[in-house]
């Protein structure tokens, strides 16, 4: 059985944008760790980053289906969607939980790509994935929040106008539970540079725009606050769901690419007089990879389901990403096994898209965390933390 391919007409059109996208356009921006701005902008004017977005704020008001679709051909064409997705998502927060004055404020311009809301706070330093132990603290003054802290990862930090920032309202040892206290700020990064908000690029092993940020005493009118004090953590779980299931598409994506260029290889390289596809030890393990890739894909088709159903589904979500996440792994490796020694060749997009793929065993949620969610949720078993 073949998970369905949904949403033809929107494929083809995605499939013949990044047509205009070629492997020489992300090689040179890797090289120079540059962002994708031609391409962001191409997906922009052609309305794919607004699916999510009703269409009474001048978006297409699909579900995350269709979102889930654009992504997967961006991936599977070779490039790279992690430069733009949470524009398509991280505005969940706002039109889930914000007022209608926010709403105004920010979805429209994001539907017309006036707006870039792409900048997603969570991760620090010294909490790593243990959230309700966030230091970054916001006192409230009047009718401001002085914000002080520092986050880490925080990617598109540069390429966004705005920020969606967890933040702590009241100490961790002055709530009941450890998740409440926590409230999500919206930041106008145009204006905060420079008045307590400090953008530090971090290199990495791909390349993805990510950043540190440093908050010093930075204001951030009341009229920020997004629904309730207090009540941020679980504003920010809602929209996980919606990232876990974007970004298995996207693994659904790489492994596509990367099954469909082994294949593709093996079939036309010849040594010892031959294909070398021709070798079981070869064809065996792409073809272990279509498998688990076509498996993944219908957990992921599943969960997404659920969730334009408005159905619970955490347990789904989790899973979907980390079958997804380990199936483009595992088509990775061994598309570049299949290349041999042109696997580790620039020109041939592999290893680029071998380093890009492996982030999303590690974000936006480790694999551990999840085994762990679903080893207590799904299965009953004590907590371990
Ligand atoms: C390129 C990149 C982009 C990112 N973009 C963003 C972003 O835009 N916004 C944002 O907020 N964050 C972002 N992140 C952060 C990302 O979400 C975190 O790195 C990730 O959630 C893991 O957290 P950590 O790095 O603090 O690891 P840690 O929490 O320190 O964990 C380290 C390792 O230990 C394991 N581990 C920890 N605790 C346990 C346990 N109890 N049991 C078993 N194993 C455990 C984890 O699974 C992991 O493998 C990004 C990260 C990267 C690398």
């Amino acid at each position: 059985m073949q998970a369905a391919e949904t949403f033809p007409e929107i494929r083809d059109s995605v499939r013949r944008l990044c047509a205009g996208f070629p492997g020489e356009y992300w090689r040179k921006l890797d090289a120079d760790r540059a962002y994708p701005t031609e391409f962001v902008a191409a997906l922009t004017e052609a309305g794919f980053l607004s699916v999510l977005i009703p269409e009474e704020y001048g978006g297409s008001g699909l579900g995350l289906a269709a979102a889930a679709a654009i992504l997967e051909e961006i991936q599977r064409s070779g490039c790279n969607g992690g430069a733009c997705h949470a524009q398509m998502y991280t505005m969940g927060t706002v039109l889930r939980h914000g007022n209608a004055a926010q709403k105004q404020m920010l979805l429209p311009g994001i539907a017309e790509g006036t707006i870039r809301l792409q900048a997603f706070g969570v991760t620090e330093p010294t909490s790593g994935t243990d959230t309700t132990r966030i230091r970054t603290f916001a006192r409230k003054e009047g009718d401001k929040y002085v914000v002080n802290g520092q986050k880490v990862f925080i990617s598109r930090a540069e390429h966004s106008d705005w920020m969606v920032l967890l933040v702590r309202t009241t100490p961790r040892d002055q709530v009941k539970k450890p998740s409440d206290g926590m409230s999500v700020l919206l930041v106008d990064l145009r204006q905060a540079q420079g008045k307590g908000l400090t953008i530090k690029p971090i290199r990495t092993m791909l390349n993805h725009a990510t950043t540190e940020i440093f908050l010093d005493e930075l204001e951030v009118p009341v009229e920020n606050l997004v629904g309730e004090e207090g009540k941020g953590f679980h504003y920010i779980l809602d929209g996980m769901n919606a990232e876990r299931l974007l970004i298995a598409s996207e693994c659904i994506g790489d492994s596509r690419f990367f099954i469909d260029r082994a294949s593709e290889y093996a079939k036309t390289r010849e040594v010892f007089g031959r294909p070398i596809g021709a070798n079981q030890g070869v064809q065996f393990p792409i073809a272990r990879a279509h498998v688990e890739t076509q498996a993944a894909a219908l957990m992921v088709s599943h969960a997404i389901s659920l969730f334009d159903a408005g159905q619970p589904c955490g347990t789904e979500a989790n899973m979907a990403k980390l079958v997804a996440s380990e199936a483009s792994w595992h088509a990775a490796d061994c598309c570049l096994q299949t290349h041999g020694g042109f696997g580790f060749a620039e020109e041939y997009d592999i290893e680029r898209k071998f380093r890009e793929t492996r982030l999303y065993q590690v974000a936006p949620i480790s694999t551990n965390l999840i085994l762990s969610h679903v080893a207590t949720h799904a299965l009953g078993m004590p907590k371990s933390f």
